[in-house]
């Protein structure tokens, strides 16, 4: 493994040899539920039969051919006229780049065209990714401060604060918002709060945008977390589980916005692997699997019963929305306990990057009740000391 770059002292180091639904195997032979699905990738489980058979097709026909928007490419196409389906007014063009933080990327440079503008604001404890851009607008110090200079004229709110909207101003190019903030320790902001900063925004002629990297696609009970608040953004940031399991990052606004990219200059932005033929196939495969299986409900069910089940003395909260959940232990000590004790008891759960004293459970939205029980009794045995 020396060959390979690590970021983490301490990985967990699964020799991982497959993965099906909710459960991923190890070389030794063991077998691990899965609460964390690659970090909120594989909403659909993982290897969904829908998904692989997707790529297989498109992997028969042709692989990457070009740079991004010079030729039709079906998979390109039907993928984008399927998403925009399922979204609001407003939000009817998609650019596909290739992870989560591209998004973001073009998505602060899309609010800088539209506006002509430069201000920034974001909040704290956010994450919108490592690149930058992204890193400019993520509300966590201890992973910015090596990395400076960043991005000017970024200025952080308290997310959920009415007072901070003040802040935003009619120099604002963009408001960039997790719906629901995720590496904060799952936080979910109250719907008055939600609806004034759409107000503030409108307001200012300041960009909203939502960064549901994270939340989208069932995770929190329903497709996007903004249909939880009635808040519509004017630019949508989309990453993780849109790909199927495969690397995939989208912004989505309006055509007449999104036209901009084209003119002065041309190629306003590009990505050459962006919008993968294999990528779109099994993001579509994906989209198709997520209704017809109704797994935002599942993950809404799910997540029920995940609250109703943890309750312990050692937990102060679960906190979340569907399957988006943070278990509270109120020190960092216990989490590690408990998230190494899971582990040992074959139940991977994850920690969040700005919140030490939760972990994380975001399993595939397909998980059944067994399992959910299977787990929680997993976690309760860890809680009552080990045995
Ligand atoms: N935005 C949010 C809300 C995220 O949770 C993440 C990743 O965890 C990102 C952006 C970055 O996505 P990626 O890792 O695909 O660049």
């Amino acid at each position: 493994m020396t060959a390979l770059a690590q970021t983490s002292p301490y990985p967990i180091a699964l020799d991982i040899v497959g993965a099906e639904g909710c459960h991923l195997h190890t070389r030794d032979g063991r077998l691990y539920l899965d609460l964390v699905a690659g970090l909120a990738v594989n909403n659909v489980g993982h290897r969904h039969p829908k998904v692989v058979s997707a790529i297989k097709d498109q992997a028969d026909q042709y692989l990457h051919v070009i740079p991004y928007g010079e030729f039709i490419q079906e998979p390109q196409v039907r993928f984008a006229a399927a998403l925009t389906g399922l979204l609001p007014e407003g939000l009817d063009s998609v650019y596909f780049v290739n992870s989560g933080t591209e998004a973001n990327e073009a998505a602060l440079k899309l609010a800088k065209r539209i506006t002509g503008r430069t201000k920034l604001v974001a909040c704290h404890r956010s994450y919108h990714g490592s690149t930058h851009g992204s890193l400019s607008i993520t509300g966590n110090e201890e992973k910015k401060y090596r990395n400076r200079p960043l991005l000017p004229d970024v200025h952080f709110i308290t997310f959920n604060s009415v007072e901070d909207l003040a802040f935003i101003d009619a120099r604002t190019a963009a408001v960039v918002v997790e719906p629901v903030q995720g590496d904060a320790g799952v936080r979910i902001p109250d719907r008055e709060w939600m609806l004034a900063l759409r107000q503030r925004c409108d307001g200012t002629g300041a960009l909203l945008i939502f960064d549901e990297v994270q939340t989208g696609f069932g995770r929190t009970g329903q497709r996007f977390a903004f249909e939880h608040f009635g808040v519509v953004p004017d630019i949508l940031v989309l990453g993780k589980a849109l790909g199927g399991g495969m690397p995939m990052g989208a912004f989505v606004s309006s055509q007449e916005r999104m036209g901009l990219l084209t003119h002065n200059p041309v190629l306003g932005h590009i990505t050459t692997f962006g919008g993968h033929p294999v990528v779109c196939a099994a993001g579509l495969a994906a989209l198709q699997v997520l209704e017809a299986e109704k797994l935002a409900e599942n993950a809404e069910h799910m997540g029920r019963l995940f609250k109703e089940l943890l309750i312990h003395p050692r937990i102060q909260e679960v906190r979340g929305m569907g399957l988006m959940l943070a278990v509270d232990l109120g020190d960092a000590d216990t989490v590690q306990r408990v998230v190494m004790g899971c582990l040992k008891r074959g139940v991977l759960g994850f920690w969040f990057l700005s919140c030490p004293t939760a972990f994380r459970i975001a399993p595939p939205l397909c998980i059944t009740e067994d399992l959910v029980r299977e787990a929680c009794a997993a976690i309760l045995a860890e809680l009552e000391g080990g045995t």
